[in-house]
């Protein structure tokens, strides 16, 4: 172990031992499934980035110090540059160990995050939920839906411009803005601690940062500002404890098919 240390200190990329070429593997930084870069969730994908990482057989997530926190990962895939991984179910936040056919390195700190559990879909019934657009509506394609694309975060519903927009779910208003790519958007609170995010509307919200709204209260109307192509309604579902305060974007489109499916 010493040797390997004390090449992996003086030549990082390559060393030659008695005449044989060694790659001496580096884990240099993450990126998370979810974007991030130095936190994961457990069950999320992984990815590592760093040199000769291509001999990858296993992947250990170290934990704290002591091996009985330890939790081994097998590679989906394993290249010169990158490794994906899994993190499993039981990892904690540590340093990860990635083991090639005779050698290892060590990789910056990550912090493991539990695994975002998704909301349950809204009881049905006047209080529980309501569908988001009082109109028609359809789903698009795949570029539409939650991950299709471009790190999409939400699920868009497809609706004529000025078609009523109301609260899917009751809480409290968290936030209205108008942002360059959301446009015109307004995020919600529920009592569960998940929160709703509404984008592109035609104009700011009706309702205000604090405001208590029910389900089914109106927010305003479809639109198409900010980054938009045609009128439609952004919809993003977030964990507890919600959007950007530490939640995680799920899909919500089994949410919006409950509440679509619900007799108004
Ligand atoms: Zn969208």
């Amino acid at each position: 172990m010493s040797i390997l240390i004390a090449l992996a200190a003086s030549a990082p990329a390559s060393a030659r031992t008695g005449g044989a070429s060694v790659a001496v593997p580096a884990v240099k930084s993450f990126k998370c499934g979810t974007g991030e870069t130095t936190r994961c969730p457990r069950g999320s994908v992984l990815r590592l980035s760093g040199v000769h990482l291509g001999a990858t057989s296993t992947v250990i997530f170290l934990g704290k110090r002591g091996k009985s926190d330890d939790r081994r990962a097998r590679p989906q895939t394993a290249s010169p540059h990158r490794v994906i991984v899994e993190v499993p179910q039981r990892a904690y936040s540590g340093r990860l160990r990635v083991i090639t056919d005779d050698m290892s390195a060590t990789s910056p700190r990550l912090r493991v995050l539990p695994k975002p559990v998704p909301p349950p879909i809204a009881a049905s019934g006047p209080l529980g939920g309501a569908f988001p657009i009082r109109g028609a509506h359809d789903y698009g394609t795949a570029i539409n839906a939650f991950g299709g694309g471009r790190d999409h975060q939400g699920q868009d519903v497809l609706a004529d411009c000025a078609t009523p927009l109301v609260a899917a779910v009751a809480g409290t208003v968290t936030l209205t803005k108008f942002q360059a790519r959301a446009g015109n958007y307004v995020v919600i609170k529920a009592d569960d601690g998940t929160s709703q995010a509404y984008m592109h509307m035609l104009k700011p919200a009706i309702v205000k940062k604090g405001d208590r709204v029910a389900s089914g209260q109106p927010l305003g109307d479809v639109g198409q500002t900010g980054r938009a192509s045609a009128c439609h309604l952004h919809f993003e579902l977030w964990t507890a404890p919600g959007w950007y305060e530490g939640g995680a974007p799920v899909d919500p489109l089994p949410m919006l098919k409950a509440l679509d499916a619900m007799p108004t």
